[in-house]
């Protein structure tokens, strides 16, 4: 059976299908007769966990060294707890409830306890109980969260993701996603493009497709199911030359961005978490021009502490060794929700209370983050940027908060290294006014995606709106020369952040408009390489 859909990223995958339901955060509790095969159940889930961390351990130290792949190690250790495992055999013995109520619950009071101690180390301990937990418990409940429990990675179907549920998702074990609903333009098709993985939207998919074999052509935007011998044999042929052209554009790591008359430009990647630079060293990018660091955030079950922050910045910044990583400050609101922020619900999110307008507004939010920000700088070279800048009027606020943190610091005695200050243009406000703001900073980056959504009044999150979402109206592409004139006139260097700059169709045309950088997905980074040394603008 083929299903067509609209492909979000290219490439082919061919594997088992799995459809993933939304947790169901609520536990059920069910009485049991049978105590001891409950609490053998039980061990049995806790040691499929500890299989599946150490599994994690092995991969991650290989993707982003050991002091990253840490957390898997103390993962495992606190599932041989013992106070953890006595609280959760207790639970099923006094109260004969099942194993998932008593991890749940376990987990929960576990958590409460680390929350309230007074040491920062124990407190980050609280979501880590709450992540083994939520682990055995899905282990527990087998495929009846669906998604991907087992062992093997799976193309993953699902109405929808949100961005705060695609990060929970063990990336290494999925081949591709396919949604029912979502955009080209949502985080989560962005997340496909960087994690390299053939991606496609708006595809009817059923709950019986569960289990069963998949292709996803990526190219055609077409998932098939249940294919014959014959299909298999074909797209598994189309999946080696892929594979082949992607070792051929492996040759070009090393090699400058320069077109065939030698005009260079910087091409640095985008990233949502430390996991990402792995792919961005694979891919030889220049640097990183744009952390959305809005996924700690996401990530999180509270309000990410100044020193979690400070470990993400600083590895980031250490791994990248001396390259450029430019760290846009939170920008949450709109698709991007996070429950611990109780933001109330608006009509218009994504013209609404997000980004900068939260942290100019939430102070205390802001200066924690700006002070892990320039505590990290010491370890390496961190630019800094911020979202949704529609007035001077912000820009000079930041400032005074930004001088109010490095004071702090000083007589702190804390070290820290000047950051270079960028804007995100993605309103057509900055756009009109970008000849005053170059002259207060040193760098604007254009995010396409929002100053498309903004230029052209289009709801980047509406399918329905997909195919008039034109970022190559000619409205956008005046707004870019009239960045880059500008930028360049005050002083400042200009790049493109936005989904646009890996269009390669406009490459030459960012080249000729006079760009300094572009910053697109690693996977990406060759692919626009490629096109760039083939590019001759004289
Ligand atoms: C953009 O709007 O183009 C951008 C890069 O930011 P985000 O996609 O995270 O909103
Ligand atoms: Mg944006």
């Amino acid at each position: 059976m083929n299903l067509m859909g609209k492909s979000v990223f290219g490439g082919i995958a061919i594997g088992k299908m799995s459809v993933y339901h939304k947790k169901d955060s609520l536990v059920k509790r069910t009485k049991i007769t049978d105590t001891q095969a409950e609490i053998e159940r039980f061990k049995q889930a806790r040691d499929k966990a500890k299989e599946q961390l150490a599994g994690l351990y092995a991969k991650a130290v290989k993707e982003v060294g050991e002091l990253n792949a840490a957390i898997f190690e103390v993962h495992q250790m606190m599932l041989d707890d013992l106070d953890y495992e006595e609280s959760i055999t207790n639970i099923i013995e006094t109260q004969n409830v099942n194993a998932e109520f008593a991890v749940a619950n376990t987990g929960d009071n576990f958590a409460q306890m680390f929350a309230a101690m007074d040491n920062d180390y124990m407190k980050e301990r609280s979501a880590d109980v709450k992540d083994i937990s939520n682990r055995v418990i899905s282990i527990l409940s087998g495929a009846q969260h669906g998604g991907i429990s087992g062992d093997e990675p799976v193309i993953l179907l699902a109405d929808d993701l949100a961005p705060s549920e695609t990060v929970q998702l063990d990336k290494s074990m999925i081949l591709s996603f396919v949604t029912k609903f979502g955009s080209t333009n949502s985080h989560t098709a962005i997340l496909a493009r960087t994690m390299n993985i053939p991606a496609l939207i708006g595809v009817d998919i059923t709950e019986d497709m569960d289990g069963k074999m998949g292709i996803v052509d990526g190219f055609a935007g077409k998932l098939i199911v249940d294919p014959t011998e014959e299909e298999l044999a074909k797209y598994r042929a189309k999946k080696n030359e892929e594979d082949d052209k992607k070792r051929l554009l492996q040759e070009l790591k090393g090699k400058e961005n320069v077109t065939l008359d030698g005009r260079k430009i910087n091409l640095y990647a985008n990233i949502g978490g430390v996991g990402d630079v792995a792919a961005v060293l694979a891919n030889d990018a220049g640097g990183i021009g744009l952390f959305r660091s809005e996924f700690l955030y996401l990530e999180s079950d509270d309000y990410p502490t100044e020193d979690a922050q400070f470990t993400a910045y600083k590895t980031v910044a250490e791994n990248m060794a001396g390259k450029k990583v430019i760290i846009r400050t939170l920008d949450i609101g709109a698709d991007k929700q996070v429950d611990y922020f109780n933001m109330d619900k608006e009509e218009n999110p994504a013209m609404g209370y997000r980004a900068i307008r939260i942290c100019l507004d939430r102070k205390e939010i802001f200066k924690t983050q700006l002070r892990a920000i320039y505590r990290a700088s010491y370890y390496g070279t961190i630019s800094i940027m911020f979202p949704m800048i529609i007035s001077l009027s912000e820009v000079k606020q930041i400032k005074e908060i930004i001088a109010e943190v490095k004071k702090e610091l000083t007589e702190e005695g804390i070290p820290f290294q000047d950051c270079e200050i960028g804007i995100m243009i993605e309103t057509p406000a900055a756009v009109m006014i970008s000849d005053i703001l170059a002259k207060e900073v040193d760098f604007f980056s254009i995010g396409t995606n929002d100053l498309t959504q903004y230029t052209l009044a289009i709801d980047r999150q509406n399918p329905k709106l997909d195919s008039i979402y034109d970022s190559h109206h000619e409205a956008i592409l005046r707004m870019l020369q009239m960045v880059v004139d500008n930028g360049h006139k005050g002083g400042a260097w200009v790049g493109i952040c936005g989904e646009l700059g890996a269009d390669t169709t406009l490459t030459e045309t960012f080249l000729r408009m006079g760009f300094d950088e572009l910053s697109v997905s690693p996977s990406m980074i060759l692919k626009v390489r490629d096109v760039i040394r083939n590019t001759r603008l004289d």
